[in-house]
């Protein structure tokens, strides 16, 4: 680079190596960072520029972290009504958010029936995941299977493999729901096989622990799973009815005209 023989072309040749070194953020705020600087040191200058950079970096991770998870709704922690569900230990819960758990690549189960906020808690980890930095990927175990299955067909089971293999924390949400075959099962053996004691997997189930040899097509390949699942794991046996039920239900008695007597419940109704 040729030697700037005046202020002007110094600023100019500053700002072609902010750009050849990709420093896109920092390039623009140099402008407006120069003009705060007459009062500041060097070092002042040099460190609110680069934090403009790190800052604008950090952003971009954070959406890159953020669209490859592809968690399927917003949730975050505040979002979950603890006095709703009171068979979730809270405190567990908030525990499992601070992530150490992904430090010894613990698992967390969460098995209860439809509409009891199992999704709702793996995608508030998966959340608190992506903030912190880590790669999260959510499937579905149909999706997972369905993935495997046409990787097999192309001739890619190894890359699909690794591809699990990869992120810090993958989520599997409703095994179970749809029963899985053998090629299936066997599938999502590998995955769990792979990640043991490497990476966590948060795992939401409608099976109760006991059912899964009945509700898999080998019981050899469910038990084998599941004890590498339980090994290093948190289970949350989540109980109780229908967050959506409970809300529907809610709806339809504030509704009903005052003086009804609350006749006409669901006869789930305690
Ligand atoms: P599951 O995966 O167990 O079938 P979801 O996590 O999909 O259930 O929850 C069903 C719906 O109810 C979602 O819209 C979810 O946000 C809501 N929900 C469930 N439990 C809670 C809760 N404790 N607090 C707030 N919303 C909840
Ligand atoms: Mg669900």
């Amino acid at each position: 680079m040729s030697r700037p023989s005046s202020e002007a072309s110094t600023y100019q040749s500053l700002r072609g190596q902010l750009s050849y070194l990709r420093l896109a953020a920092a390039a623009e705020a140099l402008p407006a960072e120069l003009e705060r600087s007459a009062k500041d040191s060097h070092t002042a200058f040099l460190h609110r520029l680069l934090e403009v950079e790190v800052t604008a970096t950090e952003a971009r991770r954070h959406d890159s972290l953020e669209r490859f998870a592809r968690l399927p709704a917003p949730w975050r922690l505040e979002d979950f009504d603890f006095d709703a569900q009171p068979s979730v230990d809270g405190a567990m819960v908030r525990e499992l958010a601070s992530l150490r758990f992904l430090d010894d690549a613990t698992n967390v189960l969460l098995v209860g029936p439809p509409g009891v906020g199992k999704t709702m808690l793996a995608v508030i980890l998966g959340r608190a995941a992506i903030d912190a930095g880590y790669r999260t990927y959510y499937t579905t175990a149909a999706e997972l299977a369905a993935r495997c299955h046409k990787a097999a067909l192309e001739g890619r089971w190894a890359t699909t493999m690794r591809f699990f293999a990869g992120p810090r924390l993958l989520i599997v949400d409703e095994v179970g729901y749809l029963p899985l075959a053998s090629e299936a099962a066997a599938a999502l053996f590998q995955v769990v096989s792979q990640r043991y004691l490497k990476g966590s997997i948060c795992l939401t189930t409608n099976l109760a622990v006991g059912s899964w040899g009945q509700a898999f097509a080998d019981p050899m390949v469910a038990a084998a799973m599941l004890d590498r699942l339980l090994h290093r794991s948190v289970v949350f046996n989540i109980t109780g009815e229908s967050y959506r039920m409970r809300a529907h239900r809610a709806r339809a008695e504030a509704l009903r005209p005052t003086g009804a007597g609350g006749r006409g419940a669901s006869p789930k109704s305690p």
